[in-house]
């Protein structure tokens, strides 16, 4: 593993040595109670900064602002094209700052620098271009009614697509700043107003977006952005009586709490919750495409991801062959602090993450599996863990049945494709799903029976601004990204009015 330590740009440190504090209204201020947490280096375990604790004090004081500006800000009255332009500008400013929030990703996640710039940076920008267009599309239809009325009696009818009002949006640390854009993006380009909760272990983004979202000019309130704790600080805005949505990313145990959480007011709920997602290899595919992409299905984002392929199943002719290559490919991977910029996997995001990750290799080992490749933690001050590939493995193992959330796949022959389907599905999670094979038959016939809410045929993590994406079964409700985001944040109006 390498260690090299590495020079911060001017900006980033100059960024750092801030007290970080809540943006409410418009204005920076510190927490209510006056507490900070501390945010780490994952490469080192190092305190790399300190950041205001919300909590449902602040959260009150967010919400009365994004109503505020919901409800009579000049947010309200900005034409849709004025709105467009103004996401427009933010995903300008992102891609002017592209370095420095790559930096920052890297630093405070863990991941390699040389992905959150190809990656995480660029994918933000094209998310918020693409809402930004569809701010001045969002139209409904004329509906013609068959209700009776005599000859003098007429009805015109018609849809209008309203904002919902408030969203609170709780999001994730795998990639702090791109799930902001996404969820950020139709919120904004539907006319909602926001209180965005990043996830305690990632801040610093957000953080620097919200001073973005200042610059680009976005009226007063229109996104507050409170960090904290889960339990202090995201509880009390999924509970929240004057919000009208939450948009949460996250675990799928939180994503429950959340549920219950919304029931008080019964606002509205969408939910990007957990996977663990087949990847099936079948031996008429290119292999050598298939192992590269069985490898970066897992190992990408050291497979923090909640599509990340992390059951892989191989027809059994080809499954010493795939297995050997996807051992390769992960002995190949140059595992170092993300800032380094030849890491191509860095740290786990936390010490809890690292203990999670762990515990589901020892409890994989304790039922029988054996490692074909990795399986330990790598010793370091860092949250490091080798790339691992299971075999040996039984699909009713915690390994095969839980998400991870780690660089770790468990791999496993078949013999028939009808065979496999069973075990394909056997999941509480439907998140996502890969097929290899160079049949288009065979996979458009096995796309059509995946339950899962995308299916990657000979590609795996291809995410696009219009594409949606979100989950079957307990993978959550709704989707992000697409036009079907876009809706998830309106309210439907009937106005009917007699002739
Ligand atoms: P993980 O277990 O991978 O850290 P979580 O689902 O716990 O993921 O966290 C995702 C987001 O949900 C974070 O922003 C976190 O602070 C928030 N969160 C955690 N617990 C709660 C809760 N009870 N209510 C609302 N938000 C929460």
């Amino acid at each position: 593993m390498q260690e090299t330590e590495v020079q911060l740009k001017t900006q980033t440190s100059k960024f750092l040595s801030q007290p970080f504090k809540l943006l409410i209204g418009g204005k920076w201020v510190e927490s209510a109670s006056g507490q900070t947490f501390p945010v780490f280096n994952p490469a080192t375990g190092h305190t790399i900064a300190h950041v205001a604790s919300g909590d449902s004090e602040d959260i009150n004081r967010a919400v009365k602002a994004a109503r505020s500006a919901f409800d009579s800000g000049p947010w309200s009255k900005l034409t849709v094209s004025e709105r467009g332009r103004l996401i427009w500008k933010l995903a300008d400013l992102l891609e002017t700052h592209l370095e420095e929030l790559a930096e920052l990703e890297s630093l405070d996640n863990g991941k390699p620098i040389s992905v959150a710039r190809v990656a995480d940076v660029p994918l933000a920008v094209d998310l918020l271009r693409y809402m930004a267009g569809w701010a001045t599309k969002i139209e409904g239809n004329t509906i013609p009614l068959s209700v009776p009325y005599t000859p003098d009696t007429q009805y015109f009818a018609y849809t209008v697509r309203e904002p919902v009002g408030v969203v609170g949006q709780i999001i994730p640390w795998n990639f702090p700043l791109l799930m902001a854009a996404w969820k950020l993006g139709p919120a904004l380009a539907t006319g909602c107003t926001v209180v965005l909760k990043p996830a305690e272990q990632t801040p610093l983004s957000s953080l620097r977006l919200g001073e973005l979202l200042c610059e680009a000019g976005f009226p007063d309130g229109v996104v507050n952005i409170v960090t904290g704790y889960g339990e202090t600080a995201g509880a009390p805005l999924a509970a929240h009586p004057d919000v009208d949505k939450v948009a949460f990313t996250g675990s799928t145990e939180v994503g429950k709490l959340i549920v219950k959480a919304a029931a008080g007011n019964l606002k509205k709920v969408t939910l990007e919750l957990g996977g663990k997602s087949p990847n099936i290899v079948f031996k008429d595919a290119d292999l050598e495409t298939a192992i590269a992409g069985a490898a970066n299905s897992i190992f990408f984002n050291h497979g923090q991801c909640c599509a990340a392929g992390s059951r892989l199943y191989v027809e059994q002719a080809i499954f010493d062959q795939v297995v050997e290559g996807v051992a390769q490919k992960a002995k190949n991977i140059k595992v170092g602090p993300g800032l380094n910029p030849d890491t191509e996997m860095g740290p786990l995001v936390s010490d809890e993450q690292l203990d999670r990750v762990c515990g589901y290799l020892q409890s994989g080992f304790s039922e029988g599996a054996k490692a074909a490749v990795g399986g330990q933690r790598i010793e370091s001050q860092g949250y490091f863990v080798e790339p691992t590939v299971l075999v040996n493995t039984k699909q009713t193992m915690k390994v095969v049945q839980e998400e991870i959330f780690g660089p770790v796949v468990t791999a496993m022959p078949f013999q028939q494709v009808d065979e496999l389907i069973p075990f394909a599905n056997d999941s509480v999670y439907g998140l996502a799903a890969g097929i290899w094979t160079n049949n288009l038959s065979k996979a458009h016939s096995l796309a059509s029976k995946l339950r899962a809410g995308t299916v990657w045929i000979n590609c795996y993590n291809v995410f696009d601004a219009a594409l949606p994406f979100g989950g079957y079964k307990q993978s959550g409700w709704g989707r992000e990204m697409g036009h079907d985001a876009l809706e998830l944040y309106t309210e439907v109006k009937a106005v009917c009015i007699q002739l």
